[in-house]
């Protein structure tokens, strides 16, 4: 419930569960609540058993944001988790954010992140 209420307050799809050091948990998206409805799960049942606890699909900060792209259609998810040098949180970049990025992207792609070494 408590995630929800976050949700609801932050106009946001996910919710990222951070231990004291600012390293993430966990995620719980609004997916992993509709399910827990479904499912008839007790709106007091602890986040961790309701969302995601292990591999959590993340970017360092300084990544480029067409990596952020490869990895939510690598790994259907519609977030994906920053963080820092120290894997300490530091946001959240969700798909709609990605959108706006439309053209960044589509320049991004035509583009090899390596370059590609002639033989
Ligand atoms: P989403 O599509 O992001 O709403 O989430 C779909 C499913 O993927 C849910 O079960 C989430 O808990 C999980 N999920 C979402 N984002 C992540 C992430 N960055 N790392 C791992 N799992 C995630």
């Amino acid at each position: 419930m408590e995630a929800v209420r976050l949700m609801s307050k932050a106009n946001t799809g996910l919710v990222v569960v951070v231990g004291d050091d600012g390293k993430v948990l966990g995620v719980v998206s609004e997916r992993d609540i509709i399910r827990a409805l479904a499912n008839g799960v007790d709106p007091s049942t602890p986040v961790d058993s309701v969302g995601t606890m292990n591999s959590i699909v993340k970017v360092h900060e300084k990544d480029p944001i067409i990596k952020v792209a490869a990895l939510m259609a690598e790994r259907n998810v519609r977030h994906v988790v920053v963080v820092d040098d120290y894997d300490r949180l530091k946001g959240v970049i969700s798909i709609r954010d990605l959108l706006r990025e439309y053209d960044a992207l589509k320049e991004l792609a035509r583009k090899p992140l390596v370059p590609l070494t002639k033989e």
